[in-house]
């Protein structure tokens, strides 16, 4: 089974964060502006870029 990673993502409008598991399509929208939102962190214990 593959491990997925936690990502925090944020609405670079509004600022509402969701948290979405990689690998995935594409970063969904936010509910409220109608844009992309934008990996916030990488909750991968340990690693930061
Ligand atoms: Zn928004």
């Amino acid at each position: 089974m593959p491990k997925r990673e936690a990502v925090e993502i944020m609405c670079p409008k509004c600022k509402r964060t969701a948290i979405v598991y990689f690998p995935m399509e594409e970063l969904p929208k936010c509910d409220g502006c109608g844009i992309r939102m934008v990996i916030r962190e990488l909750l991968r214990e340990g690693k930061s870029y």
